[in-house]
């Protein structure tokens, strides 16, 4: 019986690897033999004029696909729905008017005996199959409660819970949208404003970071890679955003958000983004960040886990560029 079941296993095992290894083949099929607008400036001005330009097709391929309403044809509307006093913090679930005119949620957590700020703030980003409680309540796996640990270090977090969609690029006015409520908030510094997200939280960043210069921080975790490293394992194909595919190599998005800091998390064993395509990707974002001349800022946390939150560098490159006066430190470095 016992064998039995070992050769049923065997078999299994087979079939899963065998379509893995055709998905993938079929994967890489796709990818383009060049990109339209690969990042090739050697000034700041040239990086400049790419970041402005990239930044506009991006903007493009979006509103191609679901038009923006702006906070005044569409207002906000945020509203606290219910509020639990926590030891070191206070947690309102609120509710507030997404870019589609349906009401979406978020927890919004304010920091207890510290004044009334104002406070730095950082929006905190779920993954696939997550919500805007899994990034607060996972303290062991995934998440590893990074919303709760920026909560409890003195920061306004504010977690949303936005849907899968067909191309994750879809929620960038949804994300925009979030860091107009954070600006809105008399706790919050509008000049102290970060965004960080594990797994499609951690594309989302991108995307948001990329396209939202109020940002002055992110951490990109479990999603950054090149889109050969992204076609080589069968992955949710929600970041191919049409037009966008041909357009660069998916970690040159990243370049948008030079010369701001950026710690990018990418872990040993993610079975998601194979480590090498990672360090592929990395060396090309860092050379973008130098010809800033900000290499210095960029950083990329390797580590031997699965698909999952770490923090390592992350916390310290927060807490640096958010609540010190570290801001003007990375500006001067970044006019070297
Ligand atoms: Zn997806």
């Amino acid at each position: 019986m016992r064998s039995y079941l070992t050769y049923v296993c065997l078999g299994i095992a087979f079939i899963v690897a065998l379509a893995c290894t055709v998905a993938a083949q079929e994967g890489l099929q796709r990818l383009p033999k060049e990109f339209e607008m690969s990042f090739t400036a050697t000034t700041p001005e040239e990086a400049l004029q790419w970041q402005n330009a990239a930044r506009e097709k991006l903007f493009g391929y979006v509103e191609a696909l679901c038009p923006r309403k702006s906070t005044e044809e569409l207002p906000l509307d945020v509203k606290i729905e219910s509020t639990e006093e926590l030891e070191v913090y206070t947690k309102h679930r609120i509710s507030y008017m997404g870019n589609e005119g349906e009401r979406k949620t978020a927890i919004l957590t304010i920091p207890k005996g510290k004044g009334n700020g104002p406070f730095p703030a950082i929006l905190a980003l779920h993954g696939h199959g997550g919500n805007e409680d899994a990034v607060f309540d996972d303290p062991k796996v995934l998440y590893r409660a990074f919303a709760d640990d920026f909560a409890r270090g003195g920061y306004v977090v504010l977690a949303p819970s936005l849907e899968h969609r067909d191309y994750a690029g879809m929620q960038l006015w949804n994300l925009i949208r979030l860091v107009d409520i954070l600006e809105s908030r008399p706790e919050v510094d509008k000049e102290r404003l970060g965004v960080g997200g594990l797994s499609m939280g951690g594309e989302w960043t991108m995307w948001l970071a990329a396209c939202d210069l109020r940002l002055k921080a992110a951490i990109v975790s479990g999603w950054m890679c090149t889109t050969e490293g992204c076609l080589s394992v069968p992955n949710c194909q929600c970041w191919e955003l049409p037009g966008f595919f041909t357009l660069m190599d998916v970690c040159e998005i990243n370049i948008l958000l030079a010369p701001r800091p950026v710690v990018f998390e990418s872990s040993l064993r993610d079975p998601c983004f194979p480590i090498h395509h990672c360090r592929d990707g990395f060396a090309k974002i860092r050379n973008g960040y130098a010809v800033f001349g900000a290499k210095d800022v960029v950083s990329q946390d390797t580590w031997d886990a699965g698909h999952e939150w770490h923090g390592e560098l992350a916390y310290p490159m927060i807490d640096e560029v958010l609540k010190g006066n570290a801001i003007s430190v990375y500006r001067e470095k970044n006019r070297r």
